[in-house]
């Protein structure tokens, strides 16, 4: 090797999708702080504008306003996968955006087409300035965000698993009442006219219900550096 830029693993861009409840998050920032990658969860972006819009009085059911307003806040997202942050105009929102409010309406906000080009648009700059690489999860990153990702990952799980670990996080909250919940989102989300969630025909699929975290992990780590070794 003739210098030093050659023996560093080329930057790898990882796509990881599907739907709530399947340990994305908690897999994607794993991931990335093993492998040295940054990390960017889209559905907090999401969340956030739909905070602004909560906050701002805008009528969620008016799909017209919510376009009207899609470049108005300032969102900010820090892609330390240890220690992942998100701002609006200046104001940290980790806590707020994670709110019952804002979880019930985020599927009608990021419905929105203006929304989605606004959001899109942020995530493929904030891919393209990570010169490491980067985890990027979400819904549609595979299939409409970033097409040319390196390596992309769908996940999924019962809705029986999903409805249990998302219980266990809110942590007192009734199981069925979020298996409910949760299956509505999905099928919001799955079923919305622009970049629905949905597995890329070129995405590998992992099941995680029978799955603990550290094993998603590990699997997911072994696809990645399967990819840079160009297997
Ligand atoms: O991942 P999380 O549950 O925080 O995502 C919140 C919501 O954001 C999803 O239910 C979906 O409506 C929206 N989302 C999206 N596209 C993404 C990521 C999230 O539409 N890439």
């Amino acid at each position: 090797m003739e210098n030093g830029a050659a023996r560093t693993a080329p930057a790898v861009i990882v796509a990881i999708d599907g739907p709530s409840g399947t340990g994305k998050s908690s897999t994607s920032k794993a991931v990335a702080a093993q492998l040295g990658l940054s990390y960017l969860d889209t559905g907090a972006q999401y969340r956030a504008i739909t905070w602004w819009m909560v906050s701002n009085g805008i009528d969620i059911d008016d799909a017209s306003a919510i376009a009207a307003a899609a470049g108005k806040p300032d969102i900010v997202s820090g892609t330390d996968p240890t220690a992942p942050s998100i701002t609006v105009d200046g104001t940290d929102v980790a806590g707020p955006i994670r709110t019952q409010e804002v979880t019930s309406k985020v599927s009608a906000v990021s419905a929105v087409p203006e929304v989605r080009a606004r959001i899109t648009e942020l995530q493929r700059s904030i891919a393209a300035g990570a010169e490491n690489g980067i985890v990027v999860e979400g819904r549609d990153i595979g299939t409409t965000v970033l097409p040319d990702a390196d390596l992309k990952i769908f996940l999924t799980a019962s809705p029986e698993a999903r409805a249990a670990r998302r219980s266990g996080e809110l942590k007192g909250v009734d199981v069925h009442a979020t298996r409910e919940a949760l299956l509505k989102r999905d099928a919001a989300d799955s079923s919305r006219k622009t970049s629905p969630l949905a597995k890329a025909d070129d995405a590998v699929e992992v099941d995680t219900s029978d799955l603990t975290l550290q094993q998603v992990i590990e699997c997911v780590v072994t696809l990645v550096e399967e990819k840079r070794a160009g297997k």
